[in-house]
């Protein structure tokens, strides 16, 4: 559980859970680095004791990633074929290029996100965070 962590610091949404799992952010605090590999996530964060040793986020960011760069991708090449005269070597290294640059740039974000929101749902041995609208337990005793 978060013991240093005050209850307005918590995340007010899964989508703030999120978007601070997606920018490397503690999703339950904030303030501490998410990842200390660029794909390994820290096993407790120093900041508010959040255990993210729990995650399993699996292969879930890749099958991400990948859809999101084929569907950006796929119009763009369509364009490339259709409207430039490329040879196709060029052609294959424009588009291996951007899959892997694109890839490799939503993998930690998506890693992240999904990490986040694992946490924000309480799966996978995570203990669900407090939402903004319930008390904490000890005022509520
Ligand atoms: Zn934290």
């Amino acid at each position: 559980m978060t013991a240093n962590l005050l209850p307005q610091e918590l995340p007010r949404s899964a989508w703030q859970s999120a978007l601070r799992g997606a920018c490397n952010r503690c999703p339950s605090c904030g303030r501490e680095h998410l990842f200390f590999k660029f794909l390994k996530p820290i096993s407790r964060c120093g900041s508010c004791g959040q255990d993210w040793a729990h995650q399993q986020a699996d292969d879930f960011p890749a099958y991400l990633a990948i859809l999101v760069t084929g569907h950006v991708l796929a119009p763009l090449i369509i364009a490339l074929v259709n409207h430039t005269d490329l040879p196709v070597w060029g052609l294959m290294a424009l588009i291996v290029s951007l899959a892997l640059v694109m890839m490799l740039a939503m993998l930690q974000p998506a890693k992240g996100a999904i990490i986040a929101t694992q946490w924000w749902l309480g799966m996978h041995g995570f203990e669900k965070p407090p939402r903004p609208s319930e008390k904490p337990k000890s005022e509520t005793d």
